[in-house]
Order: structure tokens, then sequence, then C-alpha cells
């Protein structure tokens, strides 16, 4: 991962936080520095591998997290506006630290389900691009995250092993939800980790008012 001074300092300020709160509250399950860099770090930054960042201004992330892949694409596109989403406030807190002590400017961390927030006019269809790392199937992610893509955007998925199994299976859910599959692209970060499957799905048309259904609802019965 080539990063500058400024970058190198920002990553190491966000691990840092990263480590004090996982403490208090749970965060990540990997801690050792090495490892948070390839496999946080350095996996969240492999969109590069699919798309050009420099092409997209609004990005939001669905089920952030502890900021993945958010914070870390800021850092290394300092352009784009982002927005970080998660249903678990203690896990907001958290990224409102991030924000003000790494002085990201145009980043908001919101509070809510996918399922709610989405509904909401003023984030849905708003963004170039939406991301979204270890939340859900395919199928349940789908209806998750393209309703926030406008006409013309595209939703990427970080995915590993099972990613084709669950491109079948969302077919679906991807033609009801107004996208259609643009790419997928299979690598590895180092030489003795998984394989890592990125799916970028494009929004093709505008995704039908009754989409994302009732929170809860797409996990429980996932178009199929
Ligand atoms: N994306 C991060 C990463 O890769 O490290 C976090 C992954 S964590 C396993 C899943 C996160 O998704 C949790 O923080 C959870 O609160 C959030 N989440 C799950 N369902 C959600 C929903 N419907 N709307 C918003 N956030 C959700």
């Amino acid at each position: 991962m080539n990063t500058n001074e400024t970058q190198k300092e920002l990553f190491n300020r966000y691990y840092d936080l990263l480590i004090d709160w996982n403490e208090r509250i749970n965060l990540t399950a990997i801690t050792d520095k090495d490892a948070v860099w390839l496999k946080h770090f350095k996996d969240s930054v492999s969109i590069s591998n699919i798309i050009d960042m420099n092409k997209v201004d609004s990005v939001i992330d669905v089920g952030t997290g502890a900021g993945f892949p958010g914070i870390p694409l800021k850092i290394m596109y300092p352009h784009i506006n982002l927005t970080l989403l998660d249903s678990l406030d203690k896990r907001v807190k958290f990224l409102n630290t991030v924000i003000d002590e790494l002085e990201l400017n145009n980043v908001y961390a919101i509070h809510g389900r996918a399922e709610d927030i989405a509904q909401d006019n003023s984030y849905r269809e708003r963004f170039d691009l939406c991301v979204s790392r270890a939340v859900a199937s395919l199928p349940v992610l789908t209806e998750l995250c393209v309703p926030f893509v406008k006409v013309g955007g595209c939703f990427v998925s970080y995915k590993s092993e099972k990613a084709k199994e669950e491109i079948i299976e969302a077919g679906k859910a991807i033609s009801i939800l107004g996208a259609s599959l643009s790419d997928v692209k299979e690598f590895n970060l180092s030489d003795d980790d998984n394989l890592r499957v990125l799916i970028k799905l494009n929004k093709i048309n505008s995704t039908p008012k009754n989409y994302p259904r009732r929170a809860g609802i797409p996990g429980k019965k996932p178009i199929k």
C-alpha cells in the first residue's frame, strides 16, 4: 500500500484509537499492528482493483462497524464525501471520535438500520458508490445497499471464497433492485492470505419504492 507521510500518520492514529476503544467496546478481533494494516487497512483500499476512486465523489459504507472499509478509503482518497452507517450506537460514537481526532472533513457517521435510512429521501439514490464488508449474504446486502445508489452509480461488495455461490443466489434480488452484475475481481492481499473477491453491481434502474422492506425482513426472507 503506497501511503504518503500524512496518510501513514492518519492510519497510525486510527490504529491507536481502534486498540484503545477495543478494550471497552467490541470493534475488532484483529489487534496485531501488521495484521490490522493488512486485513483491515489494505483490504479496505483494495477496491482500487475494481474501480477508479478518483472518479467517485459520494460514498456510503453500510454496516461500517469500526469504519471498514470507509475510513481507510477516506484516508487514501481525501476528496470523497463519506457517510458511515451502522445500527450499533456504540460503534457510531467511536466513529465520531475518529472523525474528530483525525480531523476528517465531509465524513458523517449515522446511527440506524439500512432498511430505514434507505427509505429517507436525503439518502435514497444519493450516492455514486455504496460499499459494504462482512455484513450479510449478497441477496440480503443487495436489498440493503442498492437503494442508496444513484442510477449510473455502483455498489461494491467485499467478499471471500463463497462469492460465486452468493452471486448466483442474488440474481433475482440484483434485477428486482435495479442493478446488474458488472465485474468480479479475485485476488490475495499477501502470499499467505485468504482469497478476496470484490463484486461490482451497476445501478441501471431506479429501485422500486417498496425496497428495502421493513427492518429485519431482508435478513429473514431474502429475495430469491
Ligand atoms: N464492515 C465492518 C468490517 O468489515 O469490519 C463491520 C462488519 S460487522 C461484522 C457488521 C456490522 O454491520 C456491525 O457493526 C452491525 O452493527 C452492522 N449492521 C448489521 N446489520 C445492519 C443494518 N441492517 N443496518 C446497518 N448496520 C448493520
